[in-house]
Protein backbone atom coordinates (compact mmCIF):
# COMPACT_ATOMS: atom_id res chain seq x y z
CA UNK A 1 0.00 0.00 0.00
CA UNK A 2 1.22 3.45 -1.02
CA UNK A 3 2.31 5.53 2.61
CA UNK A 4 0.04 8.48 3.41
CA UNK A 5 3.16 10.53 5.36
CA UNK A 6 1.22 14.19 6.41
CA UNK A 7 3.13 15.96 9.55
CA UNK A 8 1.79 16.17 12.71
CA UNK A 9 3.78 19.61 13.57
CA UNK A 10 1.31 21.79 15.15
CA UNK A 11 2.40 25.51 16.22
CA UNK A 12 2.16 25.93 19.83
CA UNK A 13 4.08 29.26 19.66
CA UNK A 14 2.06 31.64 20.26
CA UNK A 15 0.88 30.07 23.85
CA UNK A 16 3.56 31.24 25.15
CA UNK A 17 2.28 34.84 25.21
CA UNK A 18 -1.51 33.61 26.32
CA UNK A 19 -2.35 34.03 29.84
CA UNK A 20 -2.52 30.78 32.04
CA UNK A 21 -5.74 28.61 31.29
CA UNK A 22 -5.98 30.11 28.05
CA UNK A 23 -7.29 26.81 25.81
CA UNK A 24 -7.64 25.72 22.15
CA UNK A 25 -9.54 22.96 20.92
CA UNK A 26 -8.01 21.01 17.76
CA UNK A 27 -9.51 18.78 15.66
CA UNK A 28 -7.96 17.18 12.75
CA UNK A 29 -9.20 13.74 10.66
CA UNK A 30 -6.98 11.83 8.15
CA UNK A 31 -8.53 9.15 5.64
CA UNK A 32 -5.12 7.19 5.85
CA UNK A 33 -1.53 8.09 7.28
CA UNK A 34 1.49 6.65 8.26
CA UNK A 35 3.79 7.86 11.13
CA UNK A 36 7.06 6.69 11.47
CA UNK A 37 8.27 4.11 11.50
CA UNK A 38 5.91 1.86 11.39
CA UNK A 39 2.34 2.52 12.16
CA UNK A 40 -0.47 2.25 9.18
CA UNK A 41 -3.68 3.83 9.96
CA UNK A 42 -7.23 4.52 8.24
CA UNK A 43 -9.97 6.54 9.42
CA UNK A 44 -7.19 8.73 12.09
CA UNK A 45 -9.88 11.10 14.06
CA UNK A 46 -7.45 13.01 16.78
CA UNK A 47 -9.03 15.33 19.25
CA UNK A 48 -6.91 17.47 22.08
CA UNK A 49 -7.12 21.17 23.75
CA UNK A 50 -3.92 22.79 24.82
CA UNK A 51 -4.56 24.79 28.28
CA UNK A 52 -1.49 26.87 29.08
CA UNK A 53 -0.41 26.11 32.30
CA UNK A 54 2.43 27.88 34.75
CA UNK A 55 4.93 25.17 33.48
CA UNK A 56 4.22 24.85 29.84
CA UNK A 57 0.60 23.18 28.24
CA UNK A 58 -1.09 20.79 28.97
CA UNK A 59 -2.59 18.45 26.03
CA UNK A 60 -5.82 16.71 26.77
CA UNK A 61 -6.14 13.95 23.77
CA UNK A 62 -8.78 11.55 22.55
CA UNK A 63 -7.79 9.68 19.21
CA UNK A 64 -9.59 6.93 17.22
CA UNK A 65 -8.27 5.11 14.32
CA UNK A 66 -8.12 1.57 12.10
CA UNK A 67 -5.61 0.21 12.49
CA UNK A 68 -3.83 -2.11 9.64
CA UNK A 69 -3.56 -5.52 11.58
CA UNK A 70 -3.09 -9.52 10.32
CA UNK A 71 -5.66 -12.09 12.10
CA UNK A 72 -4.36 -14.54 14.43
CA UNK A 73 -6.63 -16.96 13.41
CA UNK A 74 -6.55 -16.99 9.26
CA UNK A 75 -3.91 -14.74 8.92
CA UNK A 76 -5.63 -12.05 6.50
CA UNK A 77 -4.52 -8.82 6.50
CA UNK A 78 -7.79 -6.33 8.33
CA UNK A 79 -8.36 -3.01 9.76
CA UNK A 80 -8.88 -2.95 13.72
CA UNK A 81 -10.52 -0.40 14.99
CA UNK A 82 -8.48 1.06 18.32
CA UNK A 83 -9.25 4.57 20.62
CA UNK A 84 -7.04 5.74 23.39
CA UNK A 85 -7.71 8.73 25.58
CA UNK A 86 -4.49 10.93 27.80
CA UNK A 87 -2.74 13.57 29.30
CA UNK A 88 0.23 14.96 28.23
CA UNK A 89 2.42 18.33 29.62
CA UNK A 90 5.15 19.78 27.35
CA UNK A 91 6.84 21.97 29.75
CA UNK A 92 8.23 25.38 28.02
CA UNK A 93 12.47 24.81 27.90
CA UNK A 94 12.81 27.97 30.05
CA UNK A 95 11.74 26.20 32.88
CA UNK A 96 14.44 23.60 32.79
CA UNK A 97 18.07 24.86 32.53
CA UNK A 98 19.09 21.19 33.33
CA UNK A 99 18.49 18.25 31.88
CA UNK A 100 14.68 16.75 31.76
CA UNK A 101 12.93 14.02 31.57
CA UNK A 102 9.50 15.57 30.70
CA UNK A 103 7.91 16.57 27.00
CA UNK A 104 9.16 20.01 26.42
CA UNK A 105 8.16 22.58 23.59
CA UNK A 106 10.80 23.12 20.79
CA UNK A 107 12.20 26.16 20.54
CA UNK A 108 10.87 26.34 17.08
CA UNK A 109 7.28 26.40 18.62
CA UNK A 110 6.09 23.73 16.64
CA UNK A 111 5.44 20.33 18.52
CA UNK A 112 5.50 17.32 16.38
CA UNK A 113 3.16 14.88 17.69
CA UNK A 114 3.29 11.81 15.85
CA UNK A 115 5.71 9.77 18.14
CA UNK A 116 3.63 11.05 20.77
CA UNK A 117 0.22 9.35 19.48
CA UNK A 118 2.33 6.48 17.75
CA UNK A 119 3.10 6.07 21.40
CA UNK A 120 -0.29 6.18 22.92
CA UNK A 121 -2.15 3.94 20.20
CA UNK A 122 0.45 0.98 19.81
CA UNK A 123 -0.44 0.48 23.75
CA UNK A 124 -3.91 -0.15 22.56
CA UNK A 125 -3.32 -2.57 19.68
CA UNK A 126 -5.06 -5.93 20.31
CA UNK A 127 -2.91 -8.87 21.35
CA UNK A 128 -4.17 -11.85 19.28
CA UNK A 129 -6.61 -10.02 17.59
CA UNK A 130 -9.00 -11.42 15.53
CA UNK A 131 -10.70 -10.39 12.00
CA UNK A 132 -14.03 -11.30 13.68
CA UNK A 133 -15.26 -12.96 16.92
CA UNK A 134 -15.84 -16.34 14.82
CA UNK A 135 -13.15 -16.52 12.05
CA UNK A 136 -12.36 -20.05 11.94
CA UNK A 137 -8.76 -19.53 11.11
CA UNK A 138 -7.01 -21.97 8.50
CA UNK A 139 -6.51 -25.58 8.02
CA UNK A 140 -2.77 -26.50 9.12
CA UNK A 141 -3.03 -29.40 6.36
CA UNK A 142 -3.10 -27.29 3.48
CA UNK A 143 -3.56 -24.08 4.45
CA UNK A 144 -7.81 -23.25 3.24
CA UNK A 145 -8.98 -20.09 4.71
CA UNK A 146 -11.56 -22.21 6.44
CA UNK A 147 -14.14 -18.85 6.34
CA UNK A 148 -13.96 -19.02 2.35
CA UNK A 149 -14.74 -22.71 2.46
CA UNK A 150 -14.36 -26.01 3.66
CA UNK A 151 -11.49 -28.34 2.83
CA UNK A 152 -11.05 -32.26 3.18
CA UNK A 153 -9.25 -32.35 6.59
CA UNK A 154 -12.13 -31.75 8.83
CA UNK A 155 -10.39 -34.07 11.29
CA UNK A 156 -7.25 -32.54 11.67
CA UNK A 157 -8.66 -29.26 11.74
CA UNK A 158 -7.83 -26.67 14.76
CA UNK A 159 -10.72 -25.87 16.67
CA UNK A 160 -11.09 -22.73 18.35
CA UNK A 161 -13.98 -22.09 20.86
ZN1 LIG B 1 -9.57 -14.28 10.60
ZN1 LIG C 1 -7.33 -28.61 4.60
Amino acid sequence: MEKKIYSLRTNVGYFYNRPIGYTKAFHQEYDEIFIQPDLNLKDLVVDFTLSRTREGLLMRAQLSAKVDMQCARCLIDYYAPIACEFEELYAFLERYQEETDEETVPEDGYIDFGKLFRDYLLIELPMNSTCSPDCKGICMECGQNLNESECEHTDSRVKYD
